[in-house]
């Protein structure tokens, strides 16, 4: 009646798979264990599959209770293997089981299940009787539930097919659309078990595209690699605490250039196997570039993990018979902040491993994603003409009146707040978006000038900061001169603010400023004692100005000496005017002024405002 020429060899070639896949290292996630599930019910099919065959075809010598039990218990793991199926195409679209979607679909499982276990009773699906094993009416209930969930499964693949790897859709429409044809063979033939040879074949197929352990274990000892630490993040970010742990070993290619490839592997090979001895509750990764990876319960796990690590790098590492002492920086993340999708923790840590320098030193992945979000306000300010410039007021010292203001950039982040230049302007240094960023503010602080507003508010002129990225612009006098010819601005009018730090490059920078010179600008000296500072350099520039950095100003306020004083003196001997910065009470206006700073800038006066503030809160009257 029945013909076994199938599920035999189908058998080995499923037991082959099983030792495989429990002879390697497995990574801990959820399709894995899907996987496993999918193989003890095939396994389970197959053996309820020969025995319920083989007890129906000799019927007499059994118990009708046994033969019961015998087909029941294969059509119950039958529906089930169908329903472990589709809950790994599920998985491999990161859809959560626990999802009201997900379980609303599981309804017809539980009713085809519900009506096997009912048989016994009604007889729906088969029944036992004189002449052994007959269909029962509701037989075809089975292949409805088995075409339901291969039906949905194809379905929701190819409305995601855009979005999935081209990898991922091959192997989950493959394995999918050899069910669909197990079954239509099945409904054709039902006498010669063919389903369990098409499942195997599936279950195969998943292996090959979605487990086989050489697509995520490291080729550098027992870790596993990006492919793994991908699947892994997937994962463990839906727990409500966990912790990562990334460090990576300091000069890296310099150091395997030095050592020579073989010994730097064998290192990598040898702290992976660290790794994964000391902590056998952490899953270790390797993500190439010397950068390895560790998965830990929460954020104190991760602390005590890295002063662990830290005391092991402490010893030497024999590789190739020779001592090397390694340095190692640290990065980390963990559930505190929610970074969204994995691609970003990765990139993250990516980037957090290659910015931390000094040995041992530790920074927060969740930094790093405020530069990314800072960076990214940067780019779209500067791309859509939208740097705001906010103006402060500097006042003379004798009357505090107004004489002139200090352009200042300003841009926001998605939610509207403003960000501080402290933040931002690093970044649009490092970036190059400083050059675009600088321009705008004195297009803008023109635009401003040219509109009578000097006038109307008794300002002598206007402050603009000029950055020392900004002076490496060879054509930087061309650019800022159109743009005053645009405005009809006058240069006098607009001076230039540039920081102790920008004379780095003497030769240059003079040459730079002769340029902007000739062509009617003004300089002013910021920030003055932040830095090195070089007197004898100062009186090589053609400043108008030196502003005193509020640092220098609040020490001189808190402890009084007599070398700020004789420093102002100097200054104004070589004909420089002073600005006190950071002015913030009428004390420090006070001996500021007492000892000849010419204007003073601070909180005391004014906050930097919006233009339109600044015009409202300074216009003369008419
Ligand atoms: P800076 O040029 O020295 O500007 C003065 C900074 O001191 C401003 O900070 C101002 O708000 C702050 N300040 C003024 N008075 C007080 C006070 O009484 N107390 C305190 N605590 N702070 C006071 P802001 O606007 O945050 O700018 C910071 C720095 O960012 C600037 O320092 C400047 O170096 C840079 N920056 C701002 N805008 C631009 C720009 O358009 N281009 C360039 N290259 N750099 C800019
Ligand atoms: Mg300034
Ligand atoms: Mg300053």
């Amino acid at each position: 009646m029945w013909n076994y020429s199938f599920v035999f060899p189908s058998m080995l070639i499923l037991l082959t798979l099983l030792s495989f896949f429990f002879a390697r290292r497995r990574l801990p996630i959820r399709q894995n264990r899907i996987f496993l599930g999918l193989l003890a019910l095939q396994l389970w099919v197959m053996v309820f599959d020969i025995l319920s065959s083989r007890a129906d075809e000799s019927y007499a010598q059994y118990s009708a209770g046994l033969l019961h039990a015998l087909n029941g218990g294969f059509f119950l793991l039958f529906i089930a293997r169908i329903f472990w199926f589709y809950r790994f195409t599920l998985g491999i679209l990161d859809i959560a089981l626990s999802s009201r979607w997900a379980r609303l679909s599981a309804i017809p499982f539980y009713i085809t299940e519900a009506v096997c276990l009912s048989n016994f009773a009604t007889g729906a699906i088969f029944s036992i009787g004189e002449n052994g094993y007959a269909r029962g009416p509701f037989y075809n209930i089975l292949y409805v539930c088995f075409a339901f969930y291969l039906v949905l499964s194809l379905v929701l693949l190819l409305r995601r097919a855009r979005h999935l790897k081209r990898s991922v859709l091959a192997g989950g429409l493959a394995y999918n659309l050899v069910l669909v044809v197990g079954n239509v063979v099945r409904f054709l033939l039902p006498q010669y078990l063919v389903m369990d040879t098409f499942c195997t074949l599936a279950i195969v197929i998943i292996y090959l595209s979605f487990l086989n352990p050489d697509l995520y274990l490291s080729d550098r000892g027992p870790t596993f690699n990006m492919r793994g630490f991908r699947l892994v993040l997937q994962e463990i970010r839906q727990r409500p605490k966990y912790a990562v742990l990334g460090f990576v070993l300091q000069n890296y290619n310099n150091e395997r250039s030095i050592l020579g490839g073989d010994q730097m592997d064998e290192c990598i090979s040898l702290i992976s196997q660290y790794l994964s001895k000391a902590f056998p509750h952490c899953l270790p990764f390797y993500l190439r570039g010397g950068r390895f990876a560790l998965t830990c319960a929460d954020a104190e796990t991760c602390e005590r993990t890295k002063a662990q690590i830290l005391a092991r790098f402490h010893q030497p590492w024999r590789a190739h018979a020779s001592d090397l002492y390694l340095n190692i920086a640290f990065a980390s993340v963990d559930s505190s902040v929610n970074l969204g999708s994995v691609d970003r923790i990765v990139n993250n840590l990516v980037l957090a491993l290659s910015s931390v320098h000094s040995t041992g030193e530790s920074v927060n992945i969740q930094e790093i994603d405020q530069q990314i979000d800072i960076t990214r306000s940067l780019e779209q300010a500067v791309e859509r003409d939208q740097v705001e410039v906010f103006l402060q007021p500097v006042v003379r010292s004798d009357n505090h009146q107004l004489a002139g203001a200090e352009a200042l950039a300003r841009i926001r982040d998605a939610s509207g707040q403003l960000i501080s230049p402290a933040l931002f302007i690093p970044i649009a240094e490092r970036t190059g978006y400083i050059n675009q960023l600088g321009q705008q503010v004195f297009e803008k602080t023109c635009a401003f000038a040219d509109e009578g507003n000097l006038k109307s508010l008794g300002l002598e002129w206007l402050n603009v900061n000029l950055s020392p990225i900004q002076c490496m612009q060879r054509d930087l006098s061309e650019r800022f001169n159109a743009i005053l010819a645009r405005h009809n601005a006058s240069p006098e009018r607009l001076h230039l603010e540039i920081t102790e730090q920008s004379m780095g490059d003497y030769v240059h920078l003079q040459q730079q400023l002769k340029a902007l010179l000739e062509r009617g600008f003004r300089f002013v000296l910021d920030d003055f004692g932040s830095g090195y500072s070089n007197l004898s350099r100062v009186k090589h520039y053609p400043f108008i100005n030196i502003k005193i950095d509020m640092e220098v100003v609040w020490d001189y306020f808190h402890e009084r000496d007599s070398l700020l004083p004789t420093l102002i003196q100097g200054f104004h001997s070589m004909g420089f005017t002073i600005t006190a910065e950071g002015i913030e009470t009428p004390e420090m206006a006070d001996a500021l002024t007492e000892i000849g700073c010419d204007y003073l800038q601070g909180y005391m006066f004014s906050k930097p405002l919006p233009m339109d503030e600044f015009v409202q809160k300074y216009r003369l009257p008419a």
